[in-house]
This record gives structure tokens, C-alpha cells and sequence, in this order.
């Protein structure tokens, strides 16, 4: 099979022949169609990011295929199945995380394209446990971007706890942020984009935002203020002044979700302004399986909109050069059944 392997981190993703694996016990062997790219993939195929495996890997965890063949001890009914493999490949399923419904904080869990071998592959083994049925009606290649960029952005929605007439900003609209305005308006809120380029804002209109903010040619706290500031504030961009703005346009009461990974780490609060005006802040990391089963559910139904542009697996190294995937108005996908070009 053709896998795109980072061999080193100061080389380039390399597109190799590896032999298909063999399921073992609990495990299924699943025949990729396609694989969303990640800026987490960019970091950690660049070994700069806080995710940092240990090469020979394959990188990837936005991967949709059908199950080839499955193991001893897999449920009957798998083979055949189309499914969806996020970043959670697995958790213990034991621990106070996984039996409380927050799986994607067990200690025990194996990440996808990390600590086990990704979907960036023509084949890739899963625990059968955890990978998540795709509905009949969501392309491969728009079924793929929900695995990370979908599951993220609805776990980011739920930590806020939004609610019907809350006012949301969704800070960077990229595939996270566009997901996020969507989810956020599905739960009643009123949703302002924000973000630095009119490409963007335009399509977060389109996607059901109410307001936009340009956040290059004024203050978006200024202008979010302007609006009577926000119940909630969720940062889908790790740039630079992004969390802290988002913190400042919060009204009392207000939560702020961070799920972006920016190369700052710190975000500076004032202490006495977070007690005084009851303010929250959240970290959101990915989603659980029920969170993917319900991003498909709703994409399924119509209620969420996805743009893709997809490309065959020997673009993607160069495509994960790019200095932000994901940053994009388009999520980029790999194709994994479409021929090179020449
Ligand atoms: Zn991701
Ligand atoms: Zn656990």
C-alpha cells in the first residue's frame, strides 16, 4: 500500500510503499477514500507542535474508508461498514474520563497520526471500538473534515454550554470557526465572525453568522463592545492577541473556550477580573465518538455546509508545508483514490 510516512522531521513527507497491515485482536483494517489535513499534521510532521510522535509515522487523523477485514474478537457486522477514524483511536474505557463521557481525556487514550499510525495511507488499522459509522448521505471527502475540524468545533460549542438568545464570537473562520458559527446558531445564539480577511467573513455570513468583525482594519473588541460585548467567545485561531481579545469582548457571566494551539502559550487574566465579573474559561480538545456520530448526523440532515478541495496523497506534503491548513475558506482533503498528476 501507499503510505506518506515522516521519515525525519527535517524531511519531507515521504510517499512509500508499506505492506498492508494485519488486524490484531479488536481491530479493524479499513481501506481509506480520503483524509482531511489538520494543522496539527503540519506541526507534527514538522515535529514543532506540542504533539510530537516519534518517527517512523504516518501522520493523519481526519480519515474516512471502508472496513476491509477485522480481527479476532470484532463484533459481526464491521466489514463493509463505512467509517469515519478520528484523532481518539482509542481510550481505556475504564477510568473516571471514559465512564463519565469525557473519553477524549483519558490518560490511557491513543491519538490517531500520533501514537499510533494515521490515516494519511491507503490502509489503516483502527481499534473497531472507536472508529464512528458514516451516514449514506455525507461524501467520503466531506464525511473526513467533520473527524476533526466537525468534532472539535461542536465539543467547542457544547463547552460553552450556549444557549438559545446567547450571543457567541467565533474568533477565526476557518474550517473550525465555520463549523462553529453553524453549530453555534443551530443552539439559538446570535453568532459574530471575526477574523482578517472579507473572503472569510463573506462565507461566515453565508454560513449564518449574523455580524461580522474585521479584526485588521479596527478593534474587534472595540467594535464587539460596540454590539454589548458577548455571553461567549471561542478561539478557533491560534493568532497571536486572539485569546486575549476574545477574553476582553466577554460581557459578565461570559465563557471563554479555547481550542486553538497558538505558539504563545500564555494568556494573560486579570484574576480580579474574572471573580469580580463571573467569568469562565474553558479548554476544549477534541470531541468523543458521540460528538462525531452527532457532527455526521447533522451534516447528514443538511443543518451544517462544508467546502473541500481535494487533492491526490502525493500532494500532501506539499500541501502540509503550506504554513496554515485549515486557515483556509476550503478544507484541504486528500483523495486518497485519486491518480497523481503528471
Ligand atoms: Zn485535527
Ligand atoms: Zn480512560
Amino acid at each position: 500500500m501507499r503510505a506518506a510516512v515522516v521519515t525525519a522531521f527535517d524531511r519531507p513527507l515521504d510517499v512509500q510503499e508499506r505492506p498492508v497491515p494485519e488486524p490484531g485482536p479488536g481491530e479493524v483494517l479499513v481501506r481509506i477514500e480520503a483524509c482531511g489535513l489538520c494543522r496539527t499534521d503540519a506541526n507534527s510532521v514538522r515535529g514543532d507542535g506540542p504533539v510530537r510522535p516519534a518517527p517512523p509515522f504516518v501522520p493523519g487523523h481526519e480519515g474516512v474508508g471502508v472496513v476491509r477485514c477485522a480481527g479476532p474478537g470484532v463484533p459481526d457486522g464491521m466489514v463493509g461498514r463505512r467509517v469515519g477514524l478520528a484523532w481518539l483511536g482509542s481510550a481505556c474505557g475504564r477510568c473516571r474520563h471514559c465512564v463519565t463521557g469525557r473519553e477524549n481525556l483519558c490518560d490511557s487514550r491513543r491519538d490517531t497520526g500520533g501514537t499510533v499510525d494515521g490515516t494519511l495511507a491507503e490502509y489503516a488499522l483502527a481499534d473497531a471500538r472507536f472508529v464512528v459509522p458514516v451516514p449514506d448521505d455525507i461524501p467520503s471527502a466531506e464525511a473526513a473534515p467533520l473527524c476533526c475540524a466537525g468534532v472539535s468545533a461542536l465539543a467547542a460549542v457544547k463547552a460553552a454550554r450556549v444557549c438559545s438568545g446567547d450571543r457567541v464570537a467565533v474568533f477565526g473562520i476557518g474550517s473550525l470557526g465555520q463549523l462553529a458559527v453553524q453549530y453555534a446558531r443551530l443552539n439559538g445564539a446570535l453568532v459574530f465572525a471575526v477574523d482578517v480577511t472579507w473572503e472569510k467573513l463573506d462565507l461566515a455570513l453565508d454560513l449564518g453568522a449574523d455580524r461580522v468583525v474585521h479584526a485588521a482594519e479596527g478593534d474587534p473588541v472595540a467594535a464587539l463592545t460596540r454590539f454589548g460585548g458577548v455571553d461567549v467567545a471561542i478561539v478557533m485561531t491560534p493568532a497571536p492577541g486572539a485569546a486575549e481579545q476574545a477574553l476582553a469582548s466577554l460581557r459578565s457571566g461570559g465563557r471563554l473556550v479555547l481550542a486553538a494551539l497558538p505558539a504563545w502559550d500564555r494568556l494573560d487574566l486579570s484574576i480580579a477580573d474574572t471573580v469580580l465579573r463571573g467569568i469562565t474559561v474553558v479548554g476544549s480538545i477534541v470531541g468523543t465518538r458521540q460528538d462525531l456520530a452527532e457532527a455526521f448526523e447533522l451534516h447528514a440532515a443538511g443543518r451544517t455546509r462544508i467546502t473541500v478541495e481535494t487533492h491526490p496523497l502525493a500532494a500532501a506534503a506539499d500541501l502540509l508545508e503550506k504554513a496554515f491548513p485549515g486557515a483556509d475558506e476550503r478544507r484541504l482533503v486528500i483523495d486518497v483514490g485519486m491518480p497523481d498528476e503528471e
